[in-house]
């Protein structure tokens, strides 16, 4: 997913610069560099777009780790039986038993990318003028090359966690998830998946501005993508004889006064300290205005003048947009029938029975049917607690030293939301510096950038290390 993970945008228009520059980070010991490099190339090599699948690439990993000395019982492959393409391949590290597991997650499958669209071949790994080309480059091969590699070098280095660790390579989170991996894991493998935290590299990360370490997101938090079917009839009749009852006029009268509404202002504990935060990274006259949200309650005016810029107005409230409509059978009769899809993206908390409730309310018209089409999958908050945010805290200055750590809100959703429903806290910690207008994912050639790629590897296996200590 990534692509709407970062906080793009604001960060690049902030404009901010803060007084340290940015030096490289630590990377791997040369044989682990080299190795996660030849992970990385592989999996790259691999194509694993929604028509290919994953199993390919994950019977790879299994090799690997299988080398490594993982014993056989431990390296899980499984697919739907209906989608045997569509394989994901668990690993469990095992611990002293001192806390529940941790899941880490990496998704195996990448966006479709047309070779003639391209200046390099999107499926080979170009390195060419500091930077790593291809397909899933950011998103998220460098990841689950990243995950891998650490796993062999833990296991050489004899590492012993309190916890197991459990790292599952899934397949179908981009378009398509016909089988997405932790859907089909939680539902038919849980005991393999169990865990009480779950780390997802495919977000969360660096943001450079101008080439410089601006922050890390932790991404603790998504909306959920809830979606309502408007309808509303009328008797019809001869297109020359118009008459007051006319299902497309009521429509457009409901989507009009739907237009003009707006959800009251809705702040978690992620969104406040995010404000909280960018109010003193933003030197500029919205730095009050954001440190006046974050209050509680939350100043009104303050948030009527943010939400002015459509990225703030969706981190402060529930939205939902008009996206199709239809209506009518005939040019020459009157209307029997008028649809409108309305398309919302709740905040964490909030929920489809309260938002059909207020689209009623707003609508004001008893013949205007709403209808949920299909139950959400539920994303709650991973409230960013002390006790994980100092974990953090404690990787990333490891690696980074002193750069701002900021919790974030997806206004897109990703892997986490299955994770979160099924009731494991989900926080997105990827190892990537990009800058925010330079994300490719999902676009013409993408790149990461080898210093950038390396720091990744080496900041992972920190990770893993960190994220396994039982408290
Ligand atoms: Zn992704």
């Amino acid at each position: 997913m990534r692509a709407f993970k970062r906080w793009v945008g604001f960060v690049s228009c902030l404009g901010v610069t803060l007084g340290w520059a940015a030096t490289p980070g630590p990377v791997p010991p040369p044989d682990d560099r080299e190795l996660a490099r030849a992970i990385f190339k592989e999996l790259v090599e691999i194509k694993t777009t929604h028509d290919m699948g994953s199993t390919i690439a994950a019977r790879a990993i299994e090799q690997h780790l299988l080398k490594a000395g993982f014993p056989s019982r431990d390296v899980v492959f499984v697919a739907p039986a209906d989608h045997p393409m569509k394989g994901n391949l668990v690993v469990r590290y095992r611990g002293k038993g001192k806390a529940p597991p941790v899941l880490f997650l990496g998704h195996l499958d990448v966006v479709e990318a047309k070779p003639e669209d391209w200046s390099v071949d999107p499926f080979e790994l170009t390195e060419k003028d500091g930077w790593f080309y291809g397909r899933g480059t950011i998103d998220m091969k460098e990841g689950d090359a990243a995950l891998l590699e650490s796993l062999v070098r833990l296991k050489r280095e004899h590492f012993k966690p309190e916890r197991d660790l459990i790292v599952a390579f899934t397949a179908d989170e981009e378009a398509g998830g016909d089988a997405n991996g932790p859907a089909f894991l939680l539902k038919e493998h849980r005991d393999l998946v169990d865990a009480a935290l779950v780390i997802n590299l495919d977000g969360g990360g660096g943001d450079y501005s101008r080439g410089e370490r601006q922050m890390y997101e932790v991404g603790t938090s998504e909306k959920t993508y809830v979606t309502y079917t408007l309808e509303t009839t009328s008797p019809g009749r001869h297109g020359s004889l118009p008459g007051p009852d006319n299902a497309i006029y009521r429509l457009a009268d409901g989507l009009g006064r739907l237009e003009a509404f707006r959800f009251p202002v809705m702040l978690t504990d992620t969104t406040r300290a995010s404000f909280a935060k960018l109010a003193d990274l933003d030197p500029g006259p919205r730095s009050a205005d954001m440190r006046a949200v974050a209050q509680t309650p939350p100043d009104p005016a303050a948030a009527d003048r943010l939400s002015q810029n459509v990225r703030f107005n969706a981190l402060l409230r529930t939205t939902c947009v008009a996206t199709l409509i239809s209506g009518g059978h005939a040019e020459n009769a009157l209307p029997q029938r008028a649809k409108a899809t309305v398309q919302c993206r709740m905040m964490p908390g909030d929920s489809a029975e309260h938002v059909q409730s207020a689209l009623v309310t707003t609508l004001n018209d008893s013949r205007i049917t709403v209808t949920l089409d299909a139950p959400p999958i539920v994303s709650p908050e991973s409230r960013p607690t002390p006790q994980i945010m100092a974990k953090v805290a404690e990787v990333v200055h490891s690696m980074w030293p002193k750069v701002p750590i900021v919790p974030t809100m997806a206004t897109g959703f990703s892997d986490d939301r299955q994770t979160r429903n099924a009731g494991m806290p989900s926080y997105d910690l990827g190892g990537i510096w990009i800058d925010g207008d330079e994300n490719r994912a999902h676009g013409r050639d993408e790149r990461v950038g080898v210093q950038e790629f390396d720091e990744s590897v080496e900041y992972t296996w920190r990770l893993m290390k960190v994220m396994s200590k039982a408290r």
